[in-house]
């Protein structure tokens, strides 16, 4: 059932205000948002073609290393690695005006504000001062004093010397390899085998048996990161008459499809872009089977363990 959803184009800084139109969970068309307050029914053919970018199949979605004359797909934590050590070794040898950060697209061509050429990011303002340097602006210390929070230092002599044994933890149920281990966290899911490891680093910390989507509703394969946890929530949507998921979240059914609603689904962390989320089940004890909409179904003990686990950006690689 295609619903329609009122957005903005990032592209550049005009910002155009967009309509997209939503099926499935994919936007099959957007068209200029004749309500939008500054753009007022304008958008170019850049912004009105993005959803195409978006579900291209060329699009890159892995990191990708020339050897020699040619591309290869390596992981992100390879990639991760070595961009860190070239960037490192670009400070050592040059110094730290050898590296420079992509910001994003600005929001406002340059204006005058403060006395100053200012121009406006998201989430950000960048200033030339007047000897030509550019600077942030100090966003988070203005807005505390503009609210008046106090932000004067507390006194910290009181308090106990950091130690992670002053933190609750949940005991890993399965463990595996060294619980000492260090280097970042990743996931790995595998659809054939039914199974999910946790890696630190290269070290195995834990694994499970797991229930992915059972036909017609797939797991989407590839990687990802977590993006967004929740200690419990309520999971909603449609399925057609073979049982394929047409919508989801709460929303009145005019398509003559099934409606389910889970309640209190644990420990959820969603990966993906189409509400894919890694979970507990507490409805069924059939992990090793696929027997989900498409998530990841958890044995409930893991998930409490994986959940406290596993900050937010931990990649999540789902395979065949
Ligand atoms: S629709 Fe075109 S003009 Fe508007 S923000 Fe996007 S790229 Fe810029």
């Amino acid at each position: 059932m295609a619903e329609t959803k009122t957005t903005y184009c990032r592209i550049c800084e005009a910002t155009c205000g967009l309509v997209a139109t939503v099926e499935n969970g994919r936007v099959v068309s957007l068209a200029p948002d004749p309500e939008h307050v500054a753009s007022r029914g304008y958008a170019c053919k850049k912004g009105l073609a993005q959803h195409r970018v978006l579900h291209s199949p060329d699009r890159l979605l892995h990191p990708q290393k020339r050897i020699g004359d040619r591309w290869q797909r390596i992981s992100w934590e390879q990639a991760l690695e070595e961009i860190g050590a070239k960037v490192k070794s670009l400070v050592a040898a040059h110094g730290g005006d050898s590296v420079s950060f992509y910001l994003g697209n600005p929001i406002s061509q340059p204006v005058r504000d403060r006395g100053l050429l200012v121009q406006y990011f998201d989430g950000g303002v960048l200033m030339q001062e007047s000897d030509g340097s550019i600077v942030l602006a100090p966003l988070g210390r203005e807005k505390a004093a503009e609210i008046g929070i106090d932000t004067t230092p507390v006194d910290g002599s009181g308090l106990p010397t950091f130690d992670e044994s002053m933190f609750y933890e949940i005991g890993n149920p399965n463990p595996q390899g060294d619980p000492a281990a260090t280097g970042k966290k990743w996931i790995e899911v595998s659809l054939s085998q039914q199974q999910l490891w946790a890696y630190q680093g290269s070290t195995l910390v834990s694994t499970s048996l797991v229930s992915t989507g059972i036909e017609p509703n797939h797991t989407e394969q590839g990687w990802f990161h977590v993006r967004y946890k929740l200690e419990k929530t309520d999971m909603q949507g449609i399925t057609d008459a073979n049982g394929q998921v047409i919508a989801l979240g709460e929303q009145e059914d005019n398509s003559g499809g099934t409606p389910y609603d889970v309640k209190d689904v644990p420990h959820v962390m969603y990966f993906d872009y189409d509400a894919e989320a890694l979970h507990g089940a507490y409805w069924h004890n059939n992990f090793g089977t696929p027997m989900s909409h498409g998530c990841v179904n958890l044995p409930l003990d893991f998930a409490t363990w994986l959940f406290d686990w596993a900050p937010l950006g931990t990649v999540v690689w789902v395979h065949a």
